[in-house]
């Protein structure tokens, strides 16, 4: 059976008079991809962040892998990996040398050189985060959530910004990751990669779920309930026809 690696219940996060989040439950499973899907300011971001103890929360419980976070925010810390903003690094340092300050703090003993191949970036190792392209950044973010060998990642929005080919790139990084046993939570406002990536969905809007379920469950009952498409639809779309024209291999290095 299905293990709860995170359990949220009645989550409440205000900030002063504004209701971002208003008493969402949910829990995610051991090895899922789970998704965290809406427009912006849906109050994804703040969900992640008050589970990933960098926010406090207004009110209700948050148990991950069995810590709860009011009595052992210090045990969620060391198995969960965090997606840092690029700009978050120490722009004097190499990727090799960032990595290894991660090493460092996390008193992790590893290959730094093996973990930026695992992301295709070894070429890059000498290279400054400023050097490099929006998908390297990004490969490279993921990369330093790995460092502590953590049991969950979290990652905002990871692919925002970036071409059809990087996009694609970080989406089987993303599943290589689970397929070694990590959990991941993700959000996303891009359905078509929630839909190839997630194992289910949690869509939230105005700080409220409205619906959590598998993308094909979601569909299948969108289609029960006797909705269908207006315009029928091609058997390809304009990201296909860019995709064959310039390929799938990546431009970024
Ligand atoms: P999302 O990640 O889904 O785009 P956020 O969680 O960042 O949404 O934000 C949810 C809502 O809370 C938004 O309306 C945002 O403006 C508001 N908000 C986020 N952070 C703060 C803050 N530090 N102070 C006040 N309001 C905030
Ligand atoms: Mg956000």
């Amino acid at each position: 059976m299905k293990n709860t690696i995170i359990s949220v219940k009645d989550l409440v996060k205000n900030y002063g008079e504004f209701k971002a989040v208003k008493g969402i439950s949910f829990e995610v499973f051991e090895g899922e991809i789970f998704g965290l899907l809406g427009p912006n300011g849906a109050g994804k971001s703040t969900t992640l962040e008050i589970i990933e103890t960098l926010r406090p929360k207004t009110s209700g419980e948050v148990i991950v892998d069995g810590y709860n976070l009011d009595k052992s925010p210090g045990g969620i810390k060391k198995i969960i990996g965090v997606q840092l903003q690029s700009s978050g690094f120490y722009p004097g340092l190499n990727l090799l040398q960032l990595v290894d300050l991660f090493c460092g703090l996390y008193n992790k003993k590893m290959d730094p050189m093996e973990l930026l191949d695992m992301v295709n970036l070894k070429e890059k190792a000498k290279a400054k985060v400023k050097e490099l392209s929006g998908g390297q950044k990004q490969r490279f973010s993921v990369a330093t959530t790995l460092i502590n060998d953590p049991k969950i990642i979290f990652l905002d929005e990871p692919t925002t910004g970036l071409d059809p080919q990087a996009r694609r790139n970080l989406w089987e990084l993303i599943k290589q990751i689970r397929e070694r046993g990590t959990t991941v939570i993700i959000t996303t406002h891009y359905m078509d990669e929630a839909e190839y990536l997630c194992d289910r969905v949690a869509i939230i809007d105005g700080g409220e779920i409205i619906k959590l379920d598998t993308p094909d469950q979601l569909i299948d009952n969108l289609i029960a309930s006797g909705f269908e498409r207006k315009k029928e639809m091609k058997l390809a779309n304009l990201e296909d026809v860019f995709i064959s024209l310039t390929g799938r291999s990546l431009r970024d290095s």
